[in-house]
């Protein structure tokens, strides 16, 4: 193997140790304390998992959340009116709704619901369109993650070629948007994409984000690219693996993410930031004009 690995467990842990000391600075500052509200509807245990695991991380950086429990059979508008209470409440900063939800509610609804202010998943279309022009409040925590993973690991992104694989609203298009505000020359590849390996072969930073398995193997990628597996599938046989075929692609990149270990950690620790980001702007908003401080980094789009 060639190629060195990115850690994604360890630069999250970083990260949360940075978030534990502006969540105690924030707190000292202003007495206040961020907190996310996560609604879960129905009992899916993968679900109930993530809920629980952002809880946890939560905790550690001291950030106080609460979880909403509610019933798989909860009608949409009562789902409407929980939002509606957490909107209006301005001891909750952020809400996030853990997806999928039961079928008979519209996701679509149910995110544009949830005040822009608030959502720090990044889904509502007001941070969609934010995204497009520069400006969004949220942007959604793993295409965050990813950026800050190629950051750390000293990857220019300027002028480089990026493919991203996958053109999901959660992951490859605001992925392949913040890749194009630094300036990347970005190619998206999806489904109907004729001959995916045409594509990939030209990457120098590749996002594979497409939820399968051994998607993308050694030859389909060009020496020393830089390989970023978002992927989470969960094989017959219980191993969790993601979309790259690892061993051989690790011997044609010279960095590439492990799943597990790479994006996933990432996804949590970006959450914690916009919670915090959400909090800070809450304060902010509670100042009166022209001494508003300068924005927290995370969300600043350079245009040009
Ligand atoms: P999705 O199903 O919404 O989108 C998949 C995308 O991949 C689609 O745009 C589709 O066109 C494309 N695609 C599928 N097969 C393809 C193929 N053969 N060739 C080219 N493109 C193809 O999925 P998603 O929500 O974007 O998630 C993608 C993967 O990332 C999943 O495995 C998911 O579990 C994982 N994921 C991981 C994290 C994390 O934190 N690590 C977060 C979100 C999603």
């Amino acid at each position: 193997m060639s190629a060195r690995i990115i850690d994604g467990k360890a630069i999250a842990a970083e990260i949360r140790r940075e978030i534990r000391l502006d969540v105690s600075a924030m707190a000292a500052q202003t007495g206040a304390v961020p907190c996310l509200a996560a609604i879960l509807v129905g009992n899916d245990p993968a679900s109930a998992t993530y809920v629980q695991n952002k809880a946890r991380a939560c905790k550690e950086v001291g950030i106080t959340s609460a979880r909403i429990d509610l019933p798989t059979d909860l009608p949409e508008a009562s789902l409407l009116q929980e939002i509606a209470r957490l909107n209006s409440d301005p001891s909750v900063h952020a809400i996030l709704v853990q997806l999928p939800l039961p079928p008979h509610i519209s996701e679509r609804r149910v995110l544009e619901a949830i005040l822009p202010e608030k959502d720090v998943d990044g889904f509502h279309p007001v941070n969609l369109g934010g995204l497009l022009v520069g400006a969004p409040l949220f942007v959604a925590s793993t295409p965050l993650g990813i950026l800050e993973l190629l950051n750390r690991s000293n990857v220019g992104i300027e002028g480089k070629h990026a493919v991203v694989v996958g053109w999901s609203v959660v992951v490859g298009k605001p992925t392949a948007f913040l890749l194009l505000q630094h300036h990347a020359t970005v190619t998206i590849c999806h489904i109907k994409t004729q001959d995916l390996a045409l594509h990939t072969r030209q990457a120098d930073i590749l996002v594979v984000a497409a939820g399968k398995p051994g998607l993308v193997t050694g030859s389909m990628v060009k020496a020393g690219a830089v390989v970023i597996d978002v992927g989470v599938n969960r094989l017959t046989d219980g191993r969790v693996v993601g979309d790259v075929d690892f061993p051989g692609v690790a011997e044609k990149a010279s960095l590439i993410t492990p799943v597990p270990g790479g994006v996933g950690p990432m996804t949590v620790a970006m959450l914690l930031r916009n919670t915090v980001d959400a909090c800070r702007r809450s304060c902010d908003a509670g100042r009166p004009p022209g001494t508003m401080p300068a924005a927290s980094g995370t969300n600043r789009i350079a245009q040009s």
